[in-house]
């Protein structure tokens, strides 16, 4: 009967459709990317703020697309994140991030921080602690500091396992750093439940410093930190005001495209030996 074959035809129709969309989903184009490694980790230097020396470097991911070009982290982080692509995707960064430094990390100050952002579903993954203990084992323990940096913009669920997951870093090494700091939750009760060695003040309370003459609330971010004994570093720092205002400050680490935007591992590896 040829009506069979119509909702024969018409049914392969829908599931090619259905198909094809599912293909093209952005999440399986960031699956895809994945696995074909289109997601590669870049460096951001920060300075000393006092020798103006690298004092460390931040990964930041970035994908780049065959056809959109580069996809920024802001759109595809919380994809990965609503879809349970983080695992993978830090695990993929974290592999790259050995393969680029481990024989280029003798160039590099000794004590060089390499901070790995993370998010709240890379905590109590062991993965992780093995992938940063790996981490620290080929980059040299001596040579080299690795950092985690956690954002406070994602609630955390403090446990009695989480504490016990940070305290593994800890013992493996590995410093905690609070990013994004005065923008999130309760900044204070992550403080005291992470106990992290640096906090990353934002650059939302930078790029204040030289807009308006009121820097009231950046300074009081500051001094909180100092109160608690922890490292700063100023982020987005953009012009010489800021980074004069936050020396004056006595901040520690200066990061921002004022010192160096986010480059390649081959940029890096040449902006060092130059210099
Ligand atoms: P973030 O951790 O706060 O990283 C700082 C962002 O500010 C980066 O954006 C960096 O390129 C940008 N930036 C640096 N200096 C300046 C400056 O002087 N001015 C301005 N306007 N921006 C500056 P990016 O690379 O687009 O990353 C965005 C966010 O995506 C990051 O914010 C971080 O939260 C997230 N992210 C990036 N890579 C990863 C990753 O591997 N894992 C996770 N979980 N999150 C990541
Ligand atoms: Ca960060
Ligand atoms: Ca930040
Ligand atoms: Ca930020």
């Amino acid at each position: 009967h040829k009506s069979v074959n119509a909702v024969l035809a018409g049914l392969n129709a829908g599931l090619a459709r259905c198909f094809s969309r599912r293909l093209r989903s952005p999440v399986n184009t960031l699956r895809m990317a994945i696995v074909q490694r289109q997601i590669a980790p870049f460096y951001q230097p920060f300075m000393d703020a006092r020798s103006g020396q690298i004092a460390g470097i931040e990964v930041l991911a970035r994908w780049r697309h065959p056809l959109y070009g580069y996809v920024s982290p802001d759109v595809f982080i919380p994809l990965a994140e609503q879809h349970h692509l983080i695992v993978p995707l830090t695990h993929l960064l974290m592999e790259q991030v050995v393969a680029d430094l481990q024989h280029q990390i003798h160039r590099f100050p000794l004590g060089t921080y390499i901070c790995i952002n993370i998010s709240a579903q890379n905590c109590l993954d062991p993965g992780f602690e093995c992938d940063s203990r790996d981490m620290v084992r080929k980059l040299n323990a001596n040579q080299s500091h690795v950092v985690v940096e956690i954002t406070e913009r994602h609630p955390l669920h403090f446990t009695p396992q989480l504490s016990e997951w940070f305290a593994a870093l800890r013992r493996a090494n590995i410093s905690l750093a609070l990013d994004d700091f005065g923008t999130g939750y309760s900044n204070l009760a992550y403080i005291s439940a992470l106990n992290p060695e640096f906090i990353k003040i934002d650059k939302l309370f930078v790029s204040q410093i030289g807009v308006s003459d009121d820097t009231r609330l950046v300074d009081s971010l500051i001094d909180l930190a100092k109160n608690m004994h922890l490292k700063i570093i100023a982020e987005g720092v953009e012009t010489k005001a800021q980074a004069d205002h936050l020396r004056n400050k006595h901040i520690d680490y200066l990061q921002g495209y004022y010192f160096s935007k986010p480059l390649s591992a081959s940029e890096l590896i040449h902006q060092v030996a130059a210099g």
